[in-house]
C-alpha cells in the first residue's frame, strides 16, 4: 500500500464515462487523519470506491469508504477499534462557477470545487473525517479497579446481585 497517491486527471470526464476506482490505501499515511488515530505500529487499511456519473447534466462522484480505525477511548484512554464508514456524494463544481447554494431539504449531495487531477487519498480523507466518531468509546469499558480487585469486589457485581429476577 505504498503507491503513489492516485489522482483523477479530468473528474468531469471521469463521470460523463460512468468509471469508478477502487482500492485501499493507509488511513495513517493521511495526515489529518492519522491525528486522531491511535498509532498501533501497523497500517490501518481503509477499502475505498470512487464512482462517477451524470444526472440532469450535472456530475457527480460517490465517494465509498471502510475501514477500522483504532482510536483512543474517551472514557477508559484505551485503544478502541471504529468501524468508520462513508458515504458520500459529491457534486462536481467547476472552479470557475458559483457553488450551489442547495435548499436543505433537497441536499443529498455535498457540491465540491473539482478541477484537474482530483486527489483521490485527499477525498477519501476528507470524508472519513466527517464520518469519525466525535467521541469514540469502547461498548463496555473494562474499567481498571474491576479488573485488578475481580467480579465480587466490583460495586456493579453487587447490584447485578440486586436486580429483580423476571
Ligand atoms: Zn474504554
Amino acid at each position: 500500500m505504498s503507491h503513489q497517491p492516485e489522482v483523477i486527471p479530468d473528474p468531469f470526464e471521469f463521470a460523463r464515462r460512468g468509471s469508478s476506482l477502487g482500492g485501499e490505501l493507509d488511513a495513517c499515511s493521511l495526515p489529518r487523519l492519522a491525528e486522531s488515530l491511535c498509532d498501533v505500529g501497523a497500517e490501518q487499511g481503509v477499502r475505498y470506491t470512487l464512482s462517477g456519473f451524470v444526472r440532469d447534466d450535472k456530475f457527480f462522484l460517490d465517494v465509498k469508504a471502510s475501514a477500522n480505525l483504532t482510536m483512543q477511548c474517551q472514557r477508559c484512554l484505551g485503544n478502541v477499534s471504529c468501524l468508520v464508514e462513508a458515504d458520500s456524494r459529491l457534486l462536481l463544481v467547476p472552479r470557475n462557477e458559483e457553488l450551489p447554494d442547495e435548499g436543505l431539504e433537497e441536499d443529498d449531495f455535498d457540491p465540491i470545487h473539482a478541477g484537474h487531477d482530483l486527489d483521490v487519498s485527499g477525498t477519501i480523507e476528507e470524508e472519513l473525517l466527517l464520518a469519525l466518531p466525535l467521541a469514540p468509546t469502547h461498548e463496555n469499558c473494562s474499567m481498571p479497579a474491576a479488573q485488578e480487585n475481580g467480579d465480587e469486589r466490583s460495586p456493579f457485581a453487587a447490584l447485578k446481585g440486586l436486580k429483580p429476577r423476571g
